[in-house]
């Protein structure tokens, strides 16, 4: 079974996911651009079930409902969850120790999207 292990810049955060992500994808929304600093978000989204935390983040609530977790020590935004994609947890992309095992393979709220970022459907 696949194992993934992440954290944070600093080390504070530490997260592992067991078994085979729901899905790997790119997020424009706004919400995501302001919260993390990028241009868009790569998630790689697991069953919360499938999710334990050696050390967890510190939580802020973006919008109702939805808690976005980072390291207060060193700012790196790592992970999300909300009732609207009840019962998951998602996680950025660049907090995982090798990054290079996913590859996104939809986008979610293209509509959003910046001028530039070509989607992955118009590669
Ligand atoms: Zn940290
Ligand atoms: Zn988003």
């Amino acid at each position: 079974m696949s194992e993934f292990e992440g954290g944070c810049r600093c080390g504070k955060v530490r997260f592992k996911a067991a078994g085979d992500p729901k899905f790997v994808a790119n997020c424009h929304c706004e919400d995501c651009r302001r919260s993390t600093g990028g241009a868009f978000s790569t998630w790689i989204g697991f069953e919360t079930g499938q999710v334990s935390w050696p050390n967890p983040p510190d939580l802020h609530e973006s919008s109702p409902a939805t808690a976005r977790g980072f390291c207060a020590v060193c700012g790196t935004p790592v992970s999300f969850s909300s009732e609207k994609w009840a019962g998951e947890t998602h996680f950025l992309i660049g907090t995982f120790d090798n990054p290079d095992q996913f590859t996104p393979t939809g986008d979610a709220f293209a509509a959003e999207k910046l001028p530039w970022v070509t989607l992955i459907e118009e590669r």
